[in-house]
């Protein structure tokens, strides 16, 4: 039964990213692009091996990726052109095997009808890839971008991957272009140059490949419209107060403040950022600051409560939560908040890694009214919402 050997091509550039990491290493609906056609693959009783090539730089990447993931899969790295990737990947499949199956990991969406559409395919032709039709008329232009022809549109299909074929066939394909130096940019064109038909088996245009930034939330909302993800989100709050004393200094959302007084406290007692943290603890379901940072911890003597959001923005990330965004509200009778409020929106921000719009502060007095009224202390009470995009 497992009797076909599949290449995953993720060895593109990726230069219309116009971006430093890989492509294939780019998160779609918070899955790297690359994992999304493996997990597909995996699923197929026939599938007796996977070959994943990739760039060098990114090899390391890739292998601690694949650590986590249950799938067996050999590593290799491409060389400059795609048919030079796909020819590696070949030599590092069991020569036995009577099927191959080539994938551009670009194409995070395909099915597995449309895996398993081109396995029947390649069982009664020796090379079939699925394919679409144009739906665009195509124009055939000189390097002036002046028209030359308009071919029948009927005639005209858009290929994609995956392309499947006898594993001998392709090979010797493969030798051929090698020695006669032809360049392709698909494997099916190497059969077709070899003297061998092509049969195309009809696709999905949901199939689509990711090319530029713009195809990212057309990939990710196509995914949500199928239901193969959905976003979960989660609300948080959180209150905290601290007494006001002499000879402390005072500090309010990361940011020091000039005041005579400053708040009573293990850490540096900064109660906008006690409040924050308890709010995303909370949302998270992951108990509060006082379990995760106890108080009878010298480590946490005098430290500034900055670091402790740093670790509990980990935590979130760790357990796959976004913040979706932050509203504060700070209750001081003294001093005027005002003028601080901005460069702590900015503090926090940047300390969660998120945009800067996400994040709300606002100060208010309670008219004289109570502790905070008397300026006894300070409260703050946090709203959050966290994202989670569950697959
Ligand atoms: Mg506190």
């Amino acid at each position: 039964m497992e009797n076909t050997g599949v290449v995953i091509v993720a060895a593109g550039s990726g230069t219309r990213m116009g971006m430093e990491t890989s492509k294939v290493l780019l998160p779609l609906a918070e899955t790297p692009i690359l994992l999304h056609s493996l997990r597909k693959f995996k699923q197929f009783p026939w599938v007796a091996e996977i070959v994943v090539v990739v760039r060098e730089k990114d090899y390391e990447q890739v292998c601690t990726l694949l650590e986590h993931e249950d799938i067996d899969v050999t590593l290799v790295v491409g060389g400059a052109r795609r048919q030079d990737s796909v020819a590696a990947g070949l030599k590092a499949l069991s020569p036995e095997l009577p099927w191959v199956m080539i994938h551009d990991a670009a194409r995070p969406l395909v099915t597995t009808d449309c895996i398993a559409a081109a396995y029947a395919g390649v069982q009664q032709y020796a090379a079939v890839s699925v394919a679409v039709p144009v739906k665009d008329t195509i124009k055939i232009v000189n390097e002036n971008q002046i028209v030359l022809a308009t071919p029948p549109r009927e005639q005209l299909w858009a290929v994609q991957t995956p392309q499947a074929f006898s594993a001998s066939l392709l090979r010797a394909a493969y030798a051929q272009a090698e020695q006669e130096g032809w360049e392709v940019t698909d494997d099916c064109s190497l059969i077709e140059k070899y003297g061998y038909k092509v049969k195309l088996i009809p696709g999905e245009y949901t199939n689509l490949k990711i090319t530029t930034p713009d195809d990212l939330p057309i990939a990710e909302a196509l995914l949500r419209n199928k239901g193969e993800v959905r976003t979960e989100m989660r609300i948080g709050f959180g209150y905290d107060v601290h007494r006001l004393v002499p000879d402390r200094p005072l500090v309010l959302g990361g940011v020091p403040i000039v005041y005579p007084l400053g708040l009573l406290g293990h850490s540096d007692a900064d109660v906008v950022v006690h409040a924050l943290m308890d709010a995303l603890l909370g949302a998270a379901s992951l108990g509060d600051i006082g379990q995760h940072f106890p108080d009878t911890d010298p480590a946490y003597r005098g430290i500034s409560s900055i670091k402790l959001l740093v670790e509990v923005t980990k935590l979130l990330a760790q357990h796959h939560y976004r913040v979706g965004n932050v509203d504060l509200t700070i209750v001081a009778e003294k001093p005027k908040l005002a003028p601080y409020i901005e460069q702590m929106r900015i503090v926090l921000a940047d300390t969660m890694q998120i945009p800067l719009s996400l994040v709300s502060i606002k100060a208010t007095t309670t008219e004289g009214l109570g502790f905070c009224g008397r300026q006894e202390g300070i409260a703050a009470y946090a709203v959050v919402t966290l994202v989670k995009v569950v697959q």
